[in-house]
């Protein structure tokens, strides 16, 4: 089965495709612009900041390491309308427990009143959230996801530190033709 490019997620239905690549929902399409941007940044950077954060503290509790990639499943409907979504939250193991009880919570609860996806879907939902609390991501090293979430974050700090150089060379550009103006401007 097809799985999203991005953040792993099975794709059960459809999902969006774009040059080859295959996303679960829009929001990762997104994302996955800035995978094609991350290709060209250097291994060993993308390799540090990774070993970084996944030796570092858990960015949720505070608490020791591993810190990865713990997937979470959540549904819920009204009536004829179903909203179900799996995100990736960057935290350490514990978390990720607590993260994935309170989705079979949730799921349990709001997840059936919707008609038919609500009652198709919540069996999955609370079924990929019940695996998850035996399987996710290995201790010993960081998962593929996490290298993606890393790459497309030095991606964006990329892409936004280029966006301000080049403003800033524009408005310096502007300020000497203003300049220049000022200074052809016929004398009196
Ligand atoms: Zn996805
Ligand atoms: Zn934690």
């Amino acid at each position: 089965m097809a799985s999203c490019d991005y953040c792993g997620t099975t794709i059960l239905f459809g999902g969006v495709k774009d040059e080859g690549l295959r996303f679960c929902k829009e929001k990762c399409r997104e994302e996955g612009f800035y995978l094609k941007v991350a290709q060209q940044l250097p291994a060993d950077v993308v390799q540090s900041q990774m070993r970084e954060i996944h030796q570092g503290a858990c960015p949720r509790c505070g608490g020791d390491g591993p810190v990865d990639v713990q997937t979470f499943h959540t549904i819920w409907s009204v009536l004829y309308f179903t909203s179900w979504n799996s995100r990736p939250e960057v935290c350490c193991r514990r978390c990720g427990v607590k993260i994935r009880i309170r989705s079979l919570f949730s799921c349990g609860l709001l997840g059936w009143w919707g008609f038919p996806w609500g009652v198709l879907g919540t069996p999955i939902q609370l079924t990929r959230n019940f695996v998850g609390l035996f399987s996710g991501p290995r201790p010993e090293h960081p998962s593929a996801e996490l290298e993606n979430i890393v790459r497309v974050d030095l991606a964006q700090q990329f892409v936004e530190a280029r966006q301000l150089q080049e403003a800033e060379k524009a408005a310096a550009v502007r300020a000497t033709e203003d300049e220049m103006f000022l200074i052809e401007e016929p004398a009196e």
